[in-house]
């Protein structure tokens, strides 16, 4: 039993399901929950900051897992300076037996921990996995040798069994007596404000379950691709992503569901679309820095660049491209874009745009609300073929897509795709001032 232990809270923010908590609670006499609000990494490389709408559902998820914590005997401290500096303030400060923490994809946080972990060799350092269906000793080869495709690791997974989600813990250890002055390591946490997708494990766990309760289930391979309607996917990544809920949660509620209703292709695909998430949470744990490198996995640099004013357009929803500007805007106004959008919106930055497919995976990083480093920079590497896909980069024609799934333009005329510059450039490749070409009515 440690005397006294620090769990830190990162895309695990629930008690039920959070394997790295019950065994904080079960092996800790004393305990402090604490979230490092800490400045991401690739937030500050691009010169980029979590948006409006994502950091409210941030906001309310901290609130409620602090209201959660409080039922338990514990509440959650928030910490501003996650740096390993700020990191090694904390504990210094406190002289933690043992730190609890769930493993994270994205290598900057691990690179960092690891640098705390060498400077600390006194504390016992717990990492544990709970943002996966399945654990990384489970998994039939070794994480270096992760298949090159999302096929192939399907095959090899599909087979193993799911751990069941377990409980929250009763009861939690209760905090040390703390300083006056030792409170000024922490800042409060935000008070919830509205949003229109509430955060938070409760808010998590009634959408799943209204999900389930509804047919949708049974005509997801039918309606996932839409480019618009809440029942047409199961939006659980608005949760997922900060993990209010598990995968291991829903993927229980799904095969409740199939129980109760039956199972089909529809219920089996939503398990399929679970599984590519598992594929490149796995593929950042295996590749580490080069899942935003610009090479990636290939062998040679895509021939794209970074031009400004083409990417402000992009951005903007100004692009000589409808659908695209249809997608942008919807993403800009609500913090979410559909699957077969974001595939779009990618394949136009990289091919038509002729954009480095890093500025597009940094902006969605910014204003997705569901973002997750693992599935945003791995699905952008597939798309601009650095990444999983031996076939190559994916191109879209995106005329055929818009009379595919936007016969009628009912998508482009809501988001008001068609307001836009029809050229895509104000100067040409040798920096000349392009004119508008004069009209017969000029
Ligand atoms: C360029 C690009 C960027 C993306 N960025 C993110 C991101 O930051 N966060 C994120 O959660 N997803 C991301 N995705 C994957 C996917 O678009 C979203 O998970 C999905 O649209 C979320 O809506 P949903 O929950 O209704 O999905 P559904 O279609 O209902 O799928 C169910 C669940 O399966 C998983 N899933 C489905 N498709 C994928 C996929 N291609 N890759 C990984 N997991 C998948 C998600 O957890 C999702 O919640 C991205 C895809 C692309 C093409």
């Amino acid at each position: 039993m440690y005397k006294l232990s620090l769990m830190f809270f990162s895309n695990d923010l629930r008690i039920a399901d959070n394997a790295t908590l019950l065994h904080a609670a079960e092996r800790s006499a004393k305990l402090i929950c604490v979230y490092l609000q800490q400045p991401d990494a690739l937030y500050l490389r691009y010169s980029m900051s979590p948006s409006v709408l994502q950091r409210q559902q941030l906001f309310q998820s901290l609130d409620t897992l602090d209201l959660n914590l409080r039922g338990l005997g514990q509440h959650l401290h928030s910490v501003v300076d996650g740096s390993t500096d700020g990191l090694a303030r904390l504990l210094e400060r406190f002289e933690p037996c043992a730190i609890y923490r769930s493993q994270q994809a994205d290598p900057s946080v691990e690179s960092r921990w690891n640098a705390v972990i060498k400077l600390y060799p006194q504390v016992v350092f717990n990492q544990i996995t709970s943002h996966t269906l399945f654990e990384q000793t489970a998994l039939p080869f070794q994480l270096a040798s992760l298949p090159n495709s999302f096929s192939k690791f399907r095959r090899l997974v599909e087979p193993l069994p799911i751990s069941k989600a377990i409980a929250a813990p009763a009861q939690l250890p209760p905090p040390p007596q703390m300083a006056d002055h030792w409170r000024q390591l922490f800042t409060p946490i935000e008070k919830r404000a509205n949003t229109p997708i509430a955060g938070g494990e409760g808010a998590a766990a009634q959408h799943v379950t209204e999900y389930f309760k509804g047919d949708a289930a049974q005509t997801y391979k039918l309606t996932r691709n839409a480019l618009d309607g809440w029942q047409n996917s199961t939006k659980f990544s608005l949760w997922l992503a900060n993990g209010t809920i598990s995968v291991r949660q829903i993927f229980q509620q799904l095969k409740h569901h199939e129980s109760k209703h039956g199972a089909n292709d529809s219920t089996y695909w939503i398990y399929f679309e679970l599984l590519w998430r598992e594929y490149f949470q796995w593929y950042a744990h295996s590749h580490g820095n080069r899942v935003i490198e610009y090479k990636g996995l290939a062998e040679i640099s895509p021939k794209t660049s970074f031009y400004p004013e083409r990417f402000r357009k992009w951005c903007i929803g100004n692009t000589p491209h409808p659908l695209i500007n249809a997608c942008m805007k919807q993403l800009n106004a609500c913090g979410y874009m559909s699957n077969r959008g974001r595939q779009l919106v990618a394949s136009c930055l990289v091919h038509e745009l002729a954009l480095d497919w890093r500025y597009g995976a940094a902006y969605m990083a910014q204003n997705l609300i569901d973002y997750d480093f693992a599935s945003n920079w791995g699905n952008w590497q597939y798309l601009a073929g650095v990444g999983a896909d031996p076939r190559g980069h994916r191109h879209f024609n995106l005329q055929k897509q818009t009379a595919i799934y936007d016969p009628k333009g009912h998508f482009v005329s809501l988001w008001d795709g068609a307001h836009c510059d029809s050229q895509l450039d104000s100067v040409d490749m040798v920096d000349w001032p392009i004119t508008r070409q004069k009209s017969s009515k000029d």
